[in-house]
């Protein structure tokens, strides 16, 4: 995701420490710190601390693991989602069946649906037997503190040792003035595809997608997205296959389903990569996008490797704003295109384990395009924030303090590193050896260590793991319409479909 802005800032003492994978001890010791500080200090810093219930800090050092075990509870192994649109009805109906293993320790299994709801859900299957959304003996919708996502809880024992199979049929409203139907996530918000097809919105949960898309109109639509498309059918009775043929994140999915007749559309190869590149009809230039392709797609590979995807990429160029990243694929204005397309290497493939690490790959994204232009600089000695302890594990949405303060963060580990030349070949290095394998921050500095000998982990928790600030895309970005992608096609389409 590319955003174009600063925002405003909440003040809130709130001090979260889950991470304690590597070095439990020390953060129990800083924990402590936090805790027993203020009843020295006393007055003042003890009497913040009681005023508001959510201003005192967590009591307990949590397990990461174990907390995204209990919040997450399934790992999806595969997903066959089919989906029909139906403009005319501002209807969408889906199919979707899951296969998914039970995590550690947890039997009853959830999956993540926005729209569920007993005028949406059809009908669920789990391991052949049938699911009554409105009896509570069967489903129950369950929120977790730690969570903005809830969760459609079905309430029957599923064991560790098998896979198990979920169906679920639903028809939602979806209305969408241009009668288009697109992947709209918003990964500052948090919000993934889970508001169209049933998952775990989570980074690190990693599965493959078989998706089919068809749509009941009069009109030929015309369809992008990621992974391999084949398509079926002609005219008005086309179909869609989208196959990711590997593991990816829900959220990473992305699809443009539009009318033939209001659209470009062009295919080329750039830098032996397959390039389809579709837009508005009359809009934004196609050919300005595929210019500044030819030179940023051979930087990449010299700099980073090989593009990470095999069936090349997709785009949708919208006229304004910024752009969402997606598997092999981006919705994004002419200037957001080359944020979006490093995110290729650094957020769709080299993945981070949680929301609340994916600063990193905006830091390494925004560090990459600031350092270029000699426009960053190291953060200051005592600089603290909380970017990453500031919410838990299993928060959806990441804190867009990561452009900024975390550009400057990755700017210091460089210099420190020998420069922007060092650290470029250790994204190189990063790339090539852990595409697909989630980590969290802290395995982030073991592979610095591991690569230059440089312990950075005491630096990360102050930069990273400390302040009181409280401000992250949950809460803290709530009603700014300004980080979302902005899909208004020109004035000639919007005026054809207001007439109706
Ligand atoms: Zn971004």
């Amino acid at each position: 995701m590319n955003i174009l802005y600063n925002g405003s800032m909440n003040s809130l003492l709130r001090i979260n420490f889950f991470n304690i994978n590597k070095e439990s001890i020390k953060y129990i010791c800083i924990l402590l710190i936090f805790l027993v500080l203020p009843l020295i200090w006393g007055g003042c810093v003890k009497e913040e601390a009681i005023t508001n219930p959510e201003e005192i800090p967590q009591p307990d050092p949590v397990d990461e693991n174990d907390l995204m075990d209990r919040v997450l509870r399934i790992d999806i192994l595969s997903m066959d989602v089919k989906l029909e649109y139906i403009p005319d009805e501002d209807v969408l109906t889906g199919e979707s069946t899951i296969e998914f293993r039970m995590r550690p320790n947890q039997t009853i299994p959830l999956i993540h649906f926005d729209p569920a709801g007993s005028d949406t859900i059809g009908t669920i299957i789990l391991n052949g037997v049938e699911l009554d959304f409105n009896d509570p003996s069967d489903v129950k919708m369950i929120s977790f503190d730690e969570t903005t996502q809830d969760g459609v809880e079905l309430l029957r024992e599923c064991g560790n040792d098998k896979i198990n199979i979920l169906t679920i049929k639903y028809r939602i409203g979806y209305s969408n003035s241009y009668k288009s139907f697109y992947s709209n996530v918003n990964d500052i918000y948090g919000v993934g595809n889970e508001v169209i097809f049933p998952s775990i919105n989570c980074p690190s949960d990693l599965s493959k997608h078989k998706m089919t898309f068809s749509v009941v109109s009069d009109k030929d639509y015309s369809f992008i997205g990621s992974g391999k498309v084949v398509e079926t059918g002609s005219n008005k009775n086309r179909k869609w296959v989208l196959d990711t043929e590997r593991e990816v994140a829900s959220y990473t999915i992305m699809w443009m389903m539009v009318p033939e007749e209001d659209i470009d559309f062009e295919e080329r190869e750039v830098d032996g990569i397959d390039v389809r590149i579709m837009t508005y009809k009359d809009s934004v230039s196609i050919d300005s996008a595929f210019e500044i392709l030819e030179s940023w797609l051979p930087e990449l590979r010299a700099n980073i490797g090989m593009f990470p995807m095999e069936r090349g990429l997709d785009v949708f160029l919208t006229q304004r704003g910024g752009g969402m990243e997606y598997f092999g694929a981006t919705i994004t204005s002419l200037s957001a295109l080359e944020h979006e397309v490093f995110h290729m290497y650094f957020g769709c493939s080299v993945v981070a384990k949680t929301y609340r690490d994916s600063w990193w790959d905006e830091a390494i994204n925004m560090w990459y395009e600031y350092s270029a232009a000699g426009s960053v600089s190291p953060v200051n000695q005592n600089f603290s924030s909380n970017i990453v302890s500031g919410r838990t594990p299993v928060s959806v949405g990441f804190d867009d303090r990561a452009y900024g303060d975390g550009a400057r963060v990755i700017e210091s580990i460089a210099i420190e590193m020998g420069g922007r030349d060092t650290f470029i070949a250790f994204l190189n290095h990063l790339y090539s050896n852990y595409t697909f394998s989630p980590f969290n921050t802290f395995e982030l500095v073991e592979y610095i260590f591991n690569y230059s000998g440089i312990d950075f982990e005491d630096k990360i928790i102050n930069w990273l793991y400390k302040g009181t600030r409280v401000y992250y895309s949950a809460s803290g970005t709530e009603g700014r319409d300004y980080h979302k992608v902005d899909m208004t096609p020109p004035y000639e389409i919007v005026k054809k479909y207001k007439r109706k």
